[in-house]
């Protein structure tokens, strides 16, 4: 396994990978989750490149940047079982050098949910994923269900800039509790983990509605709600149901719905979602 920083290390190696190259994008701190993303990207490609990079531009002024968890060292150990054959570890200055000034925008789907409450975000990651797929050139890129919003995101701007890259979204690891795995569940104190569990309660009552044929999105909403409301330590930022393709909130569900969520457990956030049926 190679580990690189600068472009033109990368650019180096890059150019005699043979393909099918999967890039699998992250911000380090690896769990299952992300391992079970490169997992599924070494079975389908030839060479698999994973980028370890905390981007700045997704973090809010109030956000975790400073504190977001890293080990390096540890990360690296773990893709080196799992196979992988290159990793890039990007530092803030070789991706935003001094004048930096041009940013990917997805106008429509950027705007709800966590666009709403993270302004800026996506703007972010687009930006971000760009960089990574000009400077890698993956044939294939995974990401997580885990963050459904960002995966419609980078559909939309991969079939807008017309990048030549099929995108694969593999499902969320879960812990034994059914808490989502996340680089920040590490913030949780043991108190808190135990809260956040009633997020997966929620959804999953919402889900049983819907396969008790309940149709109406704002009684599912309602439904998440009650669940979480019996959580003193949780706090609701939404409980959304919503188009999965448009991520406009629904009225009634046709056929398909994203039930999705962002909460605070004392001061960290979490998100989770589940796709119906
Ligand atoms: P992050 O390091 O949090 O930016 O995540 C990197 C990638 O891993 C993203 O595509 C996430 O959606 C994905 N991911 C994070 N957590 C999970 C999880 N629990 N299950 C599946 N994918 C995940």
């Amino acid at each position: 396994m190679k580990v690189v920083t600068t472009l033109a290390e990368l650019w180096d190696i890059r150019k005699n990978l043979p393909g099918p190259v999967g890039l699998v994008p992250t911000m380090g701190y690896l769990h299952p989750g992300h391992l079970s993303l490169v997992h599924t990207a070494r079975k389908e490609c030839a060479s698999v490149v994973v980028s370890i990079f905390v981007n700045p531009a997704q973090f809010g002024p109030k956000e975790d940047l400073s504190r977001y968890p890293r080990d390096l060292e540890h990360d690296l150990q773990l893709l080196e079982q799992e196979g992988v054959d290159l990793v890039w570890t990007p530092t803030p200055e070789i991706m935003y050098p001094a004048g930096f000034q041009t940013w990917i925008q997805v106008e429509e789907v950027s705007k709800p949910l966590e666009g709403a409450l993270r302004p800026g975000h996506f703007r972010g990651v687009a930006t971000v994923v760009a960089k990574l797929f000009n400077a890698i050139q993956p044939h294939k890129a995974y990401f997580g269900q885990k963050d459904a919003q960002q995966a419609v995101v980078i559909r939309q701007m991969t079939g807008d800039l017309n990048y030549p890259i099929e995108i694969r979204i593999c499902p969320i690891t879960r812990e034994p509790n059914n808490l989502a795995m996340s680089s920040r569940n590490v913030y949780l104190s043991s108190e808190e983990r135990r809260a956040a569990s009633v997020i997966s309660q929620a959804l999953f009552a919402a889900r049983d509605a819907f396969q008790n044929n309940e149709r109406s999105a704002g009684r599912l909403r309602n439904i998440m709600q009650e669940v979480f409301s019996q959580e003193p330590l949780v706090h609701v930022q939404y409980a959304s149901c919503a188009d999965p393709d448009t991520l406009q909130e629904l009225e009634i569900i046709h056929d398909r719905a994203l039930l999705s969520v962002a909460v605070f457990v004392g001061k960290t956030r979490l998100i989770d979602n589940i796709l119906l049926p």
